[in-house]
């Protein structure tokens, strides 16, 4: 059984038709990479994943058990966590207060939130060397990091990363992809919607290609690297 399994899933704002029943899986252990031009759909999907947008029709399944009926903070509580674009972090919060918001479902004095805490410094250590500066205070770069390490904070099975890459110097995006590998190789499976898709490919066992809210092409990230509407279209090749 698929850690993540959608199925046939159609989400609208509106009258606006955003996803045409997309169907995909995550298996435990992968980074799926979901990849797409502007306004595909990417983030919409992972909105209906996490619960923010709820599917007119379809259904969404964790573990065998159907959470697109469930509230977004019920979603966070089973295990899936998204980082979202636009590092959405409290920007009048330190870094620290950033975190703890994070690990909202646990007690903050336990030594497991200590642990936690621990390991996202580690992770990024630039954030170790602020953690009492305010979120707003950072640079992109670092926001983009706190964003991601507070998603961490919830122990999450599954994390959903929305272009962890965006707005970032060449030199930080190498950093992010490593970044993302080693929280994969550490035993939380990855769903990575990037525009950068050479990188996303590059670090993920599959994906699925997104084109005007459906999926048009799936397979392992090495054959989608050599497929040639992928190298036309999304990785600049020709
Ligand atoms: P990008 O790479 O530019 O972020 P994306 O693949 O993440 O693009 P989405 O943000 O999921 O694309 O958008 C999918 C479609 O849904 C687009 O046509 C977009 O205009 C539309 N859309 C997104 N948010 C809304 C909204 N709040 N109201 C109406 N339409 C929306």
């Amino acid at each position: 059984m698929a850690l993540l399994e959608l199925q046939n899933v159609h989400t609208y704002y509106g009258k606006i038709h955003a996803l045409k029943g997309i169907s995909m899986t995550v298996e435990k252990g992968e980074i799926v990479t979901l990849i797409g031009s502007n306004g595909a759909g990417k983030t919409t999907t992972l909105r209906t994943i996490s619960g923010l947008l709820k599917p007119r029709q379809g259904q969404i399944l964790f573990k065998g058990q159907r959470i697109d009926t469930l509230p977004p903070h019920e979603i966070v509580k089973l295990g899936i966590a998204q980082s979202p674009e636009g590092r959405r972090i409290f920007p009048r919060l330190t870094v620290l207060e950033n975190l703890e918001m994070g690990a909202f479902l646990y007690n903050t004095r336990s030594p497991e939130y200590q642990a936690d805490l621990d390991r996202v410094l580690t992770l990024f250590p630039r954030l170790r060397e602020r953690v009492s500066q305010k979120g707003g205070t950072l640079s992109g770069g670092e926001q983009q990091m706190l964003a991601i390490g507070r998603a961490l904070m919830t122990r999450p099975q599954v994390l959903l990363l929305d272009e962890p890459s965006m707005g970032l110097a060449p030199v930080l995006v190498e950093q992010i992809f490593e970044i993302i590998q080693t929280i994969n190789q550490q035993g939380t499976t990855v769903l990575l919607v990037e525009q950068n898709a050479l990188q996303a490919l590059s670090i993920a066992h599959r994906g699925y290609v997104l084109q005007s809210g459906a999926i048009v092409l799936e397979d392992s990230a090495t054959n989608l690297r050599n497929n040639e509407m992928v190298q036309k279209a999304y990785l600049g090749l020709d």
